[in-house]
């Protein structure tokens, strides 16, 4: 990298200290901020692909997500949709402790998809009916399928 010819200071992004940059193109302050960012870096794509791997279980015809599901799917974090929750601004229901359900209508309204879902939302959607016995489900299979209680089914 070129050297830069003029100061110039630019603001960390991670410590916001105000600093000289060394070359044109230096972001962060120190190796330490630069060491920092990485790794923010590399959580945010860990999580992204977790995220991505787990919405790609979810059928789409599913109408009912967990809050787990329902981050993995929509662009909003866990402590925010537990807050509109509480709020009651997403309406759920519990189906016993720590079964919270979500109406994927209500979610698909407020919250925009993430980016990889949306993308895998876009192919196309295999038949959605298709009542051939070895296509259909026993109801312990469909509660054991969506982790929901037998009666819920
Ligand atoms: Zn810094």
């Amino acid at each position: 990298m070129p050297k830069a010819k003029y100061e110039i200071r630019r603001k960390c992004p991670i410590c916001g200290a105000v600093f000289q940059v060394r070359t044109i193109d230096s972001v962060y302050c120190s190796k330490h901020c630069s060491d920092v960012a990485y790794k923010r870096k590399k959580d945010r794509e860990a999580k992204e692909a977790k995220y991505e791997q787990l919405a790609k279980e979810i059928p789409d015809i599913r109408e009912f997500l967990s809050v787990r599901e329902a981050v993995a799917i929509y662009c909003v974090e866990r402590d925010t949709l537990y807050r509109e929750i509480r709020k009651g601004k997403i309406p759920s229901v519990n189906l016993g402790t720590k079964q919270l359900r979500l109406n994927r209508a209500d979610l698909e309204q407020r919250y925009p998809r993430r980016k990889k879902v949306r993308k895998a939302a876009q192919k196309p959607i295999p038949k959605t009916y298709n009542m051939e016995p070895e296509n259909c489900y026993i109801i312990g299979e469909i509660s054991k399928k969506y982790r929901i209680h037998d009666t819920s089914v």
